[in-house]
């Protein structure tokens, strides 16, 4: 599933849940209006932060330049780092070897902006863990973050023991802080499972972490078809659907 199918079905899950906690307060989860609308957002979040184990999906390309961009900032980190110590070595300017060395490593981090990003927020989620006495799930997302450019796409992030894991530990610590805490971690849990439930549809579906054999595709569409815009569309009307139920009934 892209990008359209993913949101979508994100949004109609993020809504499913938003609405019942304020009609029904299940297991005594009560939010507000701020905390469905809030609920809603994460669960979209939720919903597209899977494919960040993916160099080119629409998460990715939220903390990465273009590819073109990104293109012409290794080569040009390239071109600067091979004058910069040229210039050194033939003892031309060591000044100006240095800048353009420092331009070079410059434009390689920024041809790399996604990996730096992931591994500099993962390292200060351990910080915060190890140093500030973080919740365990810190340490968990962490990692998770670290490993996330080094991972196969559709991998470890993918499978249903990751998720699993990172639902009781964004629960429990949302447990901690009712109200807008845990409805914002409430929305990214089932958004993070609406993305897995809309994986199972296409070819290449989801495996388990421990049983690589245990594998559920569905080959029902291909990525973007016409069948995933058709449901992404029915998402959306669902999803609208259940906030007028709510609005008029409820
Ligand atoms: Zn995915």
């Amino acid at each position: 599933m892209n990008k359209q199918g993913h949101s979508a079905l994100a949004l109609l899950a993020g809504s499913a849940a938003s609405v019942s906690m304020l009609s029904f307060s299940p297991m005594n989860i009560s939010i507000g209006i701020a905390g469905a609308v809030l609920c809603v957002a994460t669960s979209f979040l939720g919903g597209l932060a899977p494919d960040l184990d993916h160099k080119t999906s629409t998460a990715s390309q939220k903390i990465q330049l273009s590819s073109g961009k990104r293109k012409l900032m290794r080569v040009s980190s390239g071109i600067f780092l091979f004058i910069g110590v040229t210039l050194i070595l033939l003892g031309y300017s060591t000044q100006a070897g240095a800048i353009l060395i420092g331009a070079g490593i410059m434009a390689g981090c920024l041809a790399r902006l996604r990996m730096i990003i992931l591994i500099a927020s993962g390292t200060l989620m351990l910080t915060g863990y190890a140093v500030y006495d973080w919740h365990w799930i810190a340490l968990f997302t962490g990692i998770a973050l670290i490993i996330m450019p080094f991972v196969k796409h559709r991998w470890i992030i993918h499978t249903p023991e990751f998720a699993i894991v990172l639902s009781i530990g964004l629960f429990v610590f949302g447990d901690q802080y009712p109200g807008l805490v845990m409805a914002s971690c409430l929305g990214f849990i089932v958004g993070w499972w609406s993305h897995l439930f809309g994986d199972i549809f296409g070819s290449e579906g989801i495996r388990s972490l421990f049983f690589p054999k245990l594998k559920i595709a569905l080959k029902l569409f291909d990525n973007g078809g016409n069948a995933e815009r058709m449901i992404s569309n029915l998402c959306q009307l669902g999803g609208i659907m259940i906030w007028v139920f709510y609005l008029l009934v409820l």
